[in-house]
């Protein structure tokens, strides 16, 4: 294999290049970024970065003197602006440069306001980059007020912080409940409860009608139903949609995200994709998955099938989240969940959420309960499915179910 150019320096870029070296590819690497530092970790963005517990250096995936000691030549601030698979090449920063594998790791961006909403509103963010955080930091001031629309995990861990630094918040979710995409029932329950406890307002089945400003800066908004609330700032954390631009002005085949197959494989010969701006598949459909896990292990399968080991992408999910003092851990995929158990936990604040399709276990929603979830991940790993009354039932010793 000679030269590889990955597209996209997020986490799922940092790892192709990582793995192709560490599987010892000796040609060359080129990993172009859009933006201008290098690879970095977006979960503590939401969380400690925003907060100012977390210096910028320490969210570097790599200190940028590795990339050179590697022999990766990290182009940061060059977008990629076309991708000719038929000559196999790529156009980026004025030149054409040739390759004989491509990897896009474009990643996701942010769904915005549209300027009808005032979405062009001065104090309006959105949160996916570290350029995004430092510009809203400064708003996130003690006595703020802060509007939050969308009860993902950006809002919500978001909302943990602006009540940490004494912002008001007043969360809008337009579906009939928080976590409704990636949670049942039980666990929203569980996180409204948390979130209503350190004096969040949340609103469900509530979405924006619009925003209003004066001087071009937002002031608040009105809501559906036309409630209206006072706002400093507005935080839009409405979900993602995968960043398949330049796939699709390639021509390679895009339905929700860059299709790709087991191998990571686009539809386009010497074409590789991977992260959260693939769709792959899973359980008999095409799935696409938003999560540090998967970008790494797609990342990571990709770079070994370019270097022709010709293996299967076969996931575990798994996902994360801090809010408050509540760290919320899940193990596997719920979809096409029939059924959900909960589990009491040992303590106050401690409970998990069992998801099953029929008999099999599909994913497990742990709330501070560090051991009930890497058990469920070794269960659900080994293709163990324990009844759900037999973890329903607090007296049953998890680890126990591990052996059977
Ligand atoms: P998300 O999980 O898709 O949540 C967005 C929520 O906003 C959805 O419930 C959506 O409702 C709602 N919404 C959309 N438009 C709205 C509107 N106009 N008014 C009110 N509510 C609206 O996405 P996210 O929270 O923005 O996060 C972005 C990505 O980062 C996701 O991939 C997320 O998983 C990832 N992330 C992960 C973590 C973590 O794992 N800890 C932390 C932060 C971010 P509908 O579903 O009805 O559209």
């Amino acid at each position: 294999m000679g030269r590889v150019i990955i597209v996209g320096g997020g986490q799922a870029g940092c790892a192709l290049a990582a793995r192709l070296r560490s599987q010892g590819h000796e040609g060359e690497i080129v990993l172009f970024g859009a933006e201008p530092v290098p690879p970095y970790q977006r979960p503590p963005l939401s969380k400690a970065y925003l907060t100012g517990e977390m210096a910028e250096a320490r969210l570097y995936l790599r200190p940028e003197e590795w990339y050179a000691d590697e022999g990766i030549a990290l182009r940061t601030g060059t977008p990629v602006t076309a991708v000719d698979p038929a000559a196999r090449t790529v156009s980026a920063g004025g030149e054409t440069l040739s390759y004989d594998a491509l990897a896009l790791t474009t990643g996701a961006v942010p769904r915005t306001l549209a300027p009808e909403q005032g979405g062009d509103l001065g104090g309006v963010y959105t949160l996916r980059t570290l350029a995004d955080v430092d510009r809203m930091a400064p708003a996130f001031a003690q006595g703020a007020r802060a509007l939050i629309v969308g009860g993902g995990y950006i809002g919500l861990e978001a909302a943990a912080v602006a009540r940490k630094l004494g912002v008001a918040v007043t969360l809008i979710e337009m579906a009939p409940r928080i976590l409704q995409r990636v949670a049942a029932p039980e666990t929203s329950d569980y996180v409204r409860a948390l979130h209503r406890r350190h004096g969040v307002e949340i609103l469900e089945g509530t979405a924006l009608d619009r925003l209003t400003g004066a001087a071009g800066q937002v002031a608040g908004a009105v809501l559906t139903g036309g409630r209206e609330v006072a706002a400093d700032f507005v935080l839009v954390g409405a979900g993602v949609l995968p960043d398949v631009a330049l796939a699709q002005g390639a021509g390679l085949e895009s339905k929700g995200g860059i299709v790709v197959d087991d191998r990571c494989r686009t539809s386009a010969p010497g074409v590789w994709a991977a992260g959260d701006c693939t769709v792959f598949p899973f359980r008999g459909g095409l799935v696409r998955l938003e999560s540090v896990q998967n970008a790494i292990d797609q990342a990571e399968c990709a770079a070994d099938n370019i270097l022709g080991a010709d293996r299967a992408y076969d996931p575990v999910p798994w996902f994360w989240s801090d809010q408050y003092d509540v760290k919320l851990q899940i193990a596997g995929l719920n979809l096409g969940y029939d059924r959900v158990v909960t589990r009491p936990g040992a303590a106050e604040g401690q409970a998990s959420t069992w998801y099953y399709r029929g008999d099999t276990l599909l994913a497990v929603d742990a709330m501070n309960e560090a051991r009930t979830y890497m058990v469920a991940k070794r269960l659900i790993e080994g293709g163990k499915s324990p009844a759900a009354e037999v973890v329903a039932d607090p007296a049953t010793d998890l680890k126990a179910l591990l052996r059977a």
